[in-house]
């Protein structure tokens, strides 16, 4: 897709520090990193975000971010690992092209994704239950 800043990554418009490529999918570290070695895995396809990403996509996606989540264990001393997504502005999406964050975890890195969590907002017995039946999807 024209303008898009991964589109052009992966079509070496751009330079990218690359860790993984395949068929499908590709992973290079983030520009702006949250600890050594925050890496980002997009499809080679454009898609805006997790309502319109295929499920072949999204499926390799997962299995890439276990491949590299052990290399940042074995081999860059992370002893964690989170793996972020942002799909819309009011998620704090900023790039549109799908996109998963794995960002590797020390002991004692001033990271704190716990400390996103400002408020728990208080809902009553009746609004969960609403809330419940407005989620449930059959399996
Ligand atoms: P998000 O805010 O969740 O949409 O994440 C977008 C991420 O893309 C941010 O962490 C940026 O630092 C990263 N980013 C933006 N441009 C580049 C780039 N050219 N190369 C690597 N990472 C980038
Ligand atoms: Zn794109």
């Amino acid at each position: 897709m024209e303008d898009c800043i991964f589109c052009k990554i992966i079509n070496n418009e751009i330079p990218s520090n690359k860790i993984y490529e395949d068929d499908l999918v590709l992973a290079f570290l983030d520009i702006n990193p949250m600890s050594k070695g925050h890496a980002l895995i997009i499809p080679k396809k454009h898609f805006n975000d997790v309502f319109d990403i295929e499920d072949n996509y999204l499926e390799r996606i997962m299995l890439v971010a276990k491949k590299i989540s052990k290399k940042m264990k074995d081999g860059i001393g992370a002893d964690g690992v989170n793996f972020y997504h942002a799909s819309g502005i009011h998620a704090e999406q900023s790039v549109f092209h799908f996109h998963l964050h794995v960002v590797p975890r020390r002991k004692d890195d001033a990271i704190c994704f716990e400390c996103a969590v400002m408020s728990k907002p208080g809902i009553s017995e009746e609004e969960l239950k609403e809330l419940v039946a407005k989620l449930k999807i059959e399996g």
